[in-house]
């Protein structure tokens, strides 16, 4: 199935409002799923949705929840979520800390007790629309662990994000942003949905030994785990989310006394937003940091690599290439939107292609 952005953005948005979202906020979170997926992001993308309308159902997720200041000290700001619709959420708590690092150059926001945020990307290119600089981050929480740490075999987080945005002037900032899984559970369940293997190095059965089959992960009770990316390195960075995002931020981890069974992903999310003008200097950061970036980019490829890019390049790419040919939505995914519209007494043509 391939469809357009513009018309899946309107039928996501139905689909939220009929479950019980303000037609706003609806849209807010439409549109990021769907550029997600314009941006290869498909583990973020709209297949997210059945999700959110089931946890909407369960009454575990509060569709108009607005982010809050529970705690305002200048340069940090604390925000609760209320368990409302992610991205909604996230954006406004996101607009806060960025009018704050204006005003005092840089502001720590922590958000908690909101539901899944989605693609955290999506705040780290909010911030820098806006010129700022950025970094985040964020645990999940509300369901048991399926992460080791480095060097374990036994589950001890979930996937927890990180993201660092930096402004450029021409608008193709520079954007990190990835699970720190081997692969993000998100990618696990399209590959389950598409009957495809996923990387080697990405999941270790219970007992030990590698698979790469996510049958394992989704079917029956769980027999195989996530790894970290990267070894140690990026063991570490899993573990700084958790406390970071986590304890710090959102005061929910996922040591075994705290609610694994709240039936709805959580994320906190720790932000840190500097306002480059605060060092006095914005034009040297900037020329100093092109002239960087383009030394980094003329460097000669790899055997089997085209060009070397920048973090943000590949969703750029994406971006351009499905706003034109449109997004393709793999059957089973399609099935589960649909079965969500459904439940909330929504029909469109769409779901008879
Ligand atoms: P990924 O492995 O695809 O890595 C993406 C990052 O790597 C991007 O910054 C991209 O620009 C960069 N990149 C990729 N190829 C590159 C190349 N050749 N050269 C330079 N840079 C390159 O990402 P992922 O781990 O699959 O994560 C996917 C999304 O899932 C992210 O947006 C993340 O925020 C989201 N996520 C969200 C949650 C949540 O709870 N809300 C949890 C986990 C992941």
């Amino acid at each position: 199935m391939i469809i357009e952005a513009d018309r899946l953005t309107d039928l996501l948005a139905k689909i939220l409002e009929h479950a019980g979202t303000e037609p706003a906020r609806a849209r807010i979170c439409a549109e990021h799923l769907v550029a997600a997926n314009l941006k290869g992001h498909d583990s973020h993308g709209v297949g997210m949705a059945p999700s959110y309308v089931r946890w909407i159902a369960s009454g575990k997720l509060k569709p108009n929840a607005r982010a809050q200041v529970v705690h305002d000290r200048g340069a940090v700001m604390v925000v609760d979520g209320g368990f409302g619709l992610g991205q909604p959420v996230a954006r406004e708590a996101v607009d806060l800390a960025i009018a704050r690092a204006a005003e005092l150059g840089v502001c720590c926001l922590a958000l908690r007790n909101s539901c899944h945020i989605g693609r955290i990307g999506t705040y780290g290119e909010q911030c820098a629309d806006r010129g700022m600089i950025s970094m985040h981050y964020v645990n999940v929480v509300g369901a048991g662990p399926a992460v080791a740490p480095f060097g374990g075999r036994e589950p001890r987080m979930l996937t927890n994000p990180y993201c660092c945005a930096i402004p450029r002037p021409g608008g193709e900032h520079v954007v990190l942003d990835f699970a720190t899984s081997a692969i993000a559970i998100g990618k696990l369940r399209v590959a389950y949905m598409k009957g495809e293997p996923v990387q080697p190095g990405a999941l270790v059965e219970l007992s030990g030994r590698a698979t790469e089959d996510p049958r394992t992960f989704f079917e029956g009770q769980a027999r195989s785990l996530l790894l970290p990316f990267g070894l140690h390195k990026g063991g570490g960075l899993q573990i700084l989310c958790e406390l970071l995002g986590g304890a710090l931020a959102g005061q929910w981890t996922m040591q075994p006394g705290s609610d694994r069974t709240f039936g709805a992903a959580v994320n906190n999310m720790l932000a840190i937003v500097i306002d480059p003008d605060a060092f006095g200097d914005r034009a040297a950061f900037e020329a100093e940091a092109e002239a960087m970036l383009d030394y980094i980019r003329a460097t000669a490829p790899a055997e089997g690599v085209d060009r070397v890019r920048l973090p943000g390049d590949p969703e750029r790419e994406s971006l351009a290439q499905r706003s034109a040919a449109g997004i393709p939505i793999d059957e089973n995914t399609w099935a589960q939107i649909r079965d969500a519209a459904e439940s909330v007494g929504v029909s469109d043509p769409a779901f008879g292609a």
